[in-house]
Parts: structure tokens; C-alpha cells; sequence
């Protein structure tokens, strides 16, 4: 008889985030049962596995920024690192900061926990998933790509990676004033602080209402134009 495929382990790091990455996780209502017992092992995760030593791991998804002032923290990334094969920045907080690069400190029980950075400027990593959280859908074919090798669908994701330091004001200068906007109006339906805003077919981004997502410059389509995956999806 043969053997049975080993399936990937995945584990699920909670630094400090919301847990918003993790429910957009489960709310794959139609595929979530097949992914988590047919497809992969959840091998590590707080709220999922009762597991306190992190075992070796495929694929660490890792929520939240990491607090420069929180040793725990700082610890469990650096353990994550040399543990896991991929690691994923799992959402904007652990991607860019979002929010978190707000944080000042100055509030009990912790006042000195003022300092808070995405992964990416810590430790290496492979693949980002910007969101606040991202949606059910991009979770379920990003781990799906892993499994199967699809590189075409990673390739964004990889080079997002290093993109740690957004804002909306990236839509002016990454894609006006490189002369790249087409009005489209994308970037202002997928803010979701409603921050961005059409003026005159160009957004214009209200900076007291951003947090930092990154999501507006991710999902417009003149930041990254994966035109062979489209047309293999389309059957161009
Ligand atoms: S403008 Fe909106 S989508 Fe863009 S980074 Fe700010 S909060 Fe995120
Ligand atoms: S999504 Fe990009 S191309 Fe479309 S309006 Fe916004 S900045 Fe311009």
C-alpha cells in the first residue's frame, strides 16, 4: 500500500495583533474543514493547539507587530524563525505595523511598551499577506499555493514581504506621481477606514484616518499588474 503523503505543518503565532487574522482564517466556511484536516496540520498555536514548546513547523503564520520592549515576544519570533521553513507575515500588523506604529506607550500595566515594528524587521521573511484583516479567500489560496509550488500566485506576495513601511500616501507617490493612475477608484473600496477618497479621477488620502494598512497600494492594480497569472486564470 502507499504511503501516506506527509501533510504541511502549519502553525499560527499570535505577537500583538487582534486575532482578526486568525477569524478571517476560519471564516473559509465552505473549504475550512477540508484545509485544516485533509490538506494541512495545525501543529502550534495559541487558542488551537494545547502546546507550549514550539515543535518544527512548514509554515508559520504569524500575526501581530512585535513589541521591541516585550522579551517574550521578541523570543518567540527569533524560535519561529529558526523553526519554520516559510514564515508568513499574516496580516498588516505583523506586514507593515499598521496601527501598531501608532503605539507611544505611556499606558499601565506595561508604560514602557512603546515600540512596536513589523517582523520583517527582525527576521527574514518569506511571504506578506497585508490586510486588516485579509479576507478569507486570499488565507485559503495562499496556504493552497504553498502546497502546490504555484510560485505564479506567490510571486506578489514574496515581493510584498519587504514592503514594511506603508501608508496611503504611497498611492501619490508609487503610482501618480510615477504617472501609473487610471482612476480606477479601487484603492478607495478597499480602504477600510475610508480614507481614501476620489478628487478630480486621483485619490486623495486623508492621513488622520489612516492606520497604515498598506491595503489601498496592494490592491491597486498599477502597484503590481501580474499579467501572465491573469491571463492564465482567463485562459489567455
Ligand atoms: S489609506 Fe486606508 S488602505 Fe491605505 S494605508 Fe491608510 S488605512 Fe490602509
Ligand atoms: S487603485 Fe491605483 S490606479 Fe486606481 S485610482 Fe487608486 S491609485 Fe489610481
Amino acid at each position: 500500500m502507499a504511503e501516506e503523503k506527509a501533510k504541511p505543518r502549519i502553525g499560527y503565532i499570535h505577537l500583538s495583533g487582534c486575532t482578526g487574522d486568525g477569524m478571517s482564517l476560519t471564516e473559509n466556511y465552505d473549504i475550512l474543514a477540508p484545509l485544516l484536516t485533509d490538506m494541512v496540520d495545525i501543529v502550534y498555536g495559541q487558542t488551537l493547539v494545547d502546546l507550549w514548546e514550539m515543535p518544527e513547523m512548514d509554515i508559520a503564520l504569524v500575526e501581530g507587530s512585535v513589541c521591541l520592549q516585550d522579551e517574550h515576544s521578541l523570543h518567540e519570533l527569533k524560535e519561529v524563525r529558526e523553526k519554520a521553513g516559510l514564515v508568513v507575515a499574516f496580516g498588516s500588523c505583523a506586514a507593515t505595523g499598521c496601527f501598531t506604529r501608532y503605539s507611544r506607550g505611556g499606558q499601565q500595566a506595561q508604560p514602557n511598551h512603546e515600540s512596536f515594528v513589523p517582523i520583517a524587521d527582525l527576521v527574514k521573511v518569506d511571504l506578506a499577506i497585508p490586510g486588516c484583516p485579509p479576507s478569507p479567500e486570499i488565507i485559503a489560496k495562499t496556504v493552497v499555493a504553498v502546497l502546490n509550488g504555484d510560485m505564479d500566485y506567490l510571486q506578489p506576495m514574496m515581493d510584498l514581504a519587504g514592503y514594511t513601511e506603508a501608508c496611503g500616501c504611497d498611492l501619490q507617490l508609487k503610482v501618480v506621481n510615477q504617472a501609473l493612475c487610471i482612476g480606477c477608484g479601487t484603492c478607495a473600496m478597499a480602504c477600510q477606514t475610508r480614507a481614501v477618497s476620489m478628487t478630480n479621477g486621483r485619490p486623495e488620502v486623508n492621513s488622520d484616518r489612516c492606520i497604515k494598512c498598506g491595503v489601498c497600494y496592494v490592491q491597486c492594480p498599477r502597484s503590481w499588474w501580474p499579467a501572465e497569472r491573469i491571463n492564465k486564470d482567463l485562459g489567455l
